[in-house]
């Protein structure tokens, strides 16, 4: 195994995992090392939208919101299993915006970048459409419905990294890059294995510090830089309740403090609510939702649906930490979501690359720019060509409108899946999911049955493919089994894991 590389990443999450898969595919050799799991950051504590972001048009993000929306089709084409368009009802609030700048607003959206398969705006009669129906009783007449997409956020990281080891990079999980130094015109990075403990070296021309929330502590830590860019820590939390409503829409709700909670559809029997945006300071690790915050989210839903939502009725909520670059804006909801990348190669030095800020959206785009920052220390790359918007990530080498085809098409292979079974799967795995069901003809060749329909095959697949460690990794970002799965049947699929694990050690 080697230890030299052109690049070497520190971080796991979107941007990091992203610029791995397309340094990796232009012929880089590429090392990205993960102190935690996959997506453990803020990668899997979004919205899960892939989005425009029709707020940041108040902000004049025009760039912003340009570029995203033109990467909603592009992502939806490379991964349509775990990525999905998604209309929006924005119901009109009399004493808020007004309707003509929301239809301003709108059209923006639908004309600034690169809308072709996704349905346009439209207006809402919200009296006698089917949206309107689960809204406060006569209290909202007119909205307006757009398009966005939904995406597994946690799922996209995954892949990007399984894309990048498949093109020839190391994706090293739960190992923490501890020391860089530099050594000869390249920079030598310590890193500790945080399961055992063991330390070990690897060398890289180039260093991209992609640590989300840690980035100016891996910069002024590990490095020992000092960062000119700022990062601005904003939590942002979300909480899951039983689903609100039967049909397949979400809402964009404006709040009377200038702010939008947005209620999702999600995981066919539940409703996804989110988000807050308050400054954080301390481990980003331990981001939790508070009580106010989850009043805050309540109560919005509260002031537009004809239901109460009362906090009691919450079953899941997690919290994030937005690892913003700091514009010095006065309030936490308008800091730039831009992204900004500062890039430190003093006195000759072998070149640091730290990135600020980014959206799950952009990650794409992102990892393009970073690369082209850094070119011109790599003399291998190839600066030119815009190749991860045109290859489908792994299972999603098929048409945007085939996830039903590939459904049927796992169902008549395998009879013995139920369609909830085989819809799960398709939208987690694509047309990997056969890789992962086999030759197997019974529900019984699956293996264990760990509940919610999670096999041992599905297991064995993702400690295999996906780094999968513990039922962690498999319940709250692999999947969203966690939702369905009781606290005994986690630490049950957990003893199992640790089993296998340990098998794997001996053998
Ligand atoms: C509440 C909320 C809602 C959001 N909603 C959306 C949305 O709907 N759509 C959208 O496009 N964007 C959204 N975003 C933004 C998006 O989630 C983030 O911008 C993005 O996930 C950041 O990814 P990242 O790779 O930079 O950081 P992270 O995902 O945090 O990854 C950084 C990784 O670096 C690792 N790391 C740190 N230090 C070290 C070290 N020394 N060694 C090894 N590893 C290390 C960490 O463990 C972490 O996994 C949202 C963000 C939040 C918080």
């Amino acid at each position: 195994m080697t230890s030299e590389f052109d690049l070497a990443i520190i971080g796991g999450g979107v941007n990091g995992c992203g610029i791995a898969r397309d340094a990796a595919g232009r012929g880089l050799s590429v090392f990205l090392c993960e102190m935690n799991d996959l997506a453990s950051g803020t990668s899997s504590w979004s919205t899960k939208l892939v989005h425009g972001g029709l707020r940041y048009l108040e902000y004049y993000e025009f760039r912003l919101v340009r570029e995203a929306l033109m990467e909603r089709e592009v992502l939806w084409k490379i991964a349509p299993h775990i990525i999905h368009p998604l209309r929006f009802v924005l119901p009109h609030h009399a004493g808020l915006r007004p309707a003509w700048l929301l239809r301003l607003g709108l059209f923006l959206y639908d004309h600034l970048g690169g809308r072709k398969l996704l349905p346009p705006t439209k207006s809402l009669d919200l009296r006698t459409d089917v949206t309107g129906k689960p809204l406060a009783s006569g209290r909202f007449t007119k909205g307006f419905e757009y398009s966005d997409c939904a995406v597994d956020d946690a799922r996209l990281v995954v892949l990007n990294a399984r894309d990048a080891l498949e093109r020839g990079a190391e994706i090293r999980t739960r190992t923490r890059a501890i020391e860089a130094r530099q050594r000869d015109g390249r920079w030598q990075l310590t890193l500790e294995d945080a399961v055992t403990g063991a330390r070990s070296t690897i060398f890289a021309r180039v260093l991209i510090n992609a640590a989300g929330p840690w980035v100016h502590e891996f910069l002024a830590g590990t490095v020992g830089v000092n960062a000119r860019a700022n990062v601005r820590l904003v939590q942002g939390s979300h909480v899951v309740v039983p689903k609100l409503y039967d049909h397949d829409r979400a809402y964009i709700l404006q709040n009377a403090d200038g702010r939008i909670v947005f209620t999702i559809p999600y995981q066919d029997d539940y409703t996804l609510i989110g988000t807050t945006d308050r400054d954080y300071e301390g481990d980003p690790a331990a981001a939790k939702a508070t009580q106010e915050e989850i009043n805050y989210l309540c109560a919005s839903v509260s002031e537009y649906f004809a239901m109460l939502l009362r906090p009691s009725q919450v079953v899941w909520g997690y919290s994030g930490v937005r690892p913003l670059y700091d514009d010095g804006a006065s309030e936490a909801k308008a800091a730039t979501r831009d992204y900004v990348f500062e890039l430190d190669a003093r006195d000759g030095n072998a070149p640091v690359l730290s990135v600020f800020g980014g959206k799950i959206t952009t990650y794409r785009k992102l990892s393009e720019e970073a690369l082209e920052r850094v070119a011109s220390y790599l003399p291998k790359i190839e600066s030119s060509g815009s190749w991860t918007g045109g290859a489908a990530l792994p299972g999603g080498e098929f048409d945007v409108h085939g996830l039903d085809a590939l459904i049927a098409s796992l169902q008549s292979r395998y009879p013995f899946l139920s369609k909830a079974h085989a819809t799960r799967l398709a939208r987690a795995y694509g047309t990997r999911a056969a890789k992962l069901l086999g030759e197997a003809a019974t529900a019984a060749d699956l293996g264990a049955d760990f509940g919610a329909t999670l096999t041992e095959a599905e297991v064995r697949y993702l400690m295999a493919q996906e780094w999968a460690h513990t039922a962690e990794d498999i319940v709250w970002r692999r999947s969203k089994l966690g939702l369905r799965l009781s606290p005994d049947q986690v630490a049950a699929l957990d003893r199992w894991m640790a089993r296998e694990r340990a098998g794997h050690a001996l053998a």
